[in-house]
């Protein structure tokens, strides 16, 4: 983390957001640095033992950092988005919130049977989006082998869940 904390210098913590008692890690501020963005995402892509075929950002702080990712990979991008959101056919994968359920789509011809697949957010915690993200891409044959993340929030067991999933996952702080 040491040689990240340049970049953990530009994300802000915002207490009480999006409810009270949440401590709010926003990373715009990260996002507004031309160097800080840059050196993120050089580092990310640099910690990938391997190049994926494709890139899933996750809607929608994933669609920045996964598009900024795949350019500097030279990858394609895969949008993986809220449900109800994309014009061709799908499929969709649901996950757990606090109060209620949420659903991630994807086109079911998105990406080729046996792709490796890196996704991309800001940010996990819990891994519930991130793990919907894995069981959505799985179903079509697709290989997902690693993600990427800005911040880490390790206590939360999100990251060892995707271990236990066998994803490599690459992140440049807590
Ligand atoms: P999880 O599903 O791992 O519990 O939560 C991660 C998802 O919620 C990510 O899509 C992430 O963008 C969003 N999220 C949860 N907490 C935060 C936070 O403190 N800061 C930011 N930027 N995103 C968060």
């Amino acid at each position: 983390s040491c040689a990240n904390d340049d970049l953990k210098a530009l994300i802000r913590t915002i207490p009480d957001f999006p409810k009270p008692g949440i401590q709010f890690r926003d990373v715009t501020t990260l996002l507004l640095d031309a160097t800080g963005f840059a050196a993120a995402i050089d580092r990310l892509a640099e910690s990938l033992p391997v190049k994926p075929d494709l890139v899933a950002g996750i809607e929608a702080r994933g669609f920045v950092v996964g598009a900024a990712l795949a350019q500097r990979l030279g990858t394609g991008l895969l949008l993986v988005r809220k449900h109800g959101k994309l014009p061709g056919e799908t499929i969709a994968e649901e996950y757990a919130l606090e109060y209620g359920t949420d659903r991630l789509a994807i086109h079911v011809d998105a990406c080729a049977p046996g792709a490796d697949i890196l996704i991309a957010d800001d940010l996990i915690a819990t891994g519930g989006t991130a793990l919907a993200t894995v069981r959505l891409l799985r179903r079509t044959g697709a290989r997902v082998t690693g993600a990427a993340f800005l911040v880490d929030l390790p206590d939360l067991g999100g990251a060892d869940r995707l271990r236990a999933e066998e994803l490599r996952v690459h992140s440049l702080m807590a």
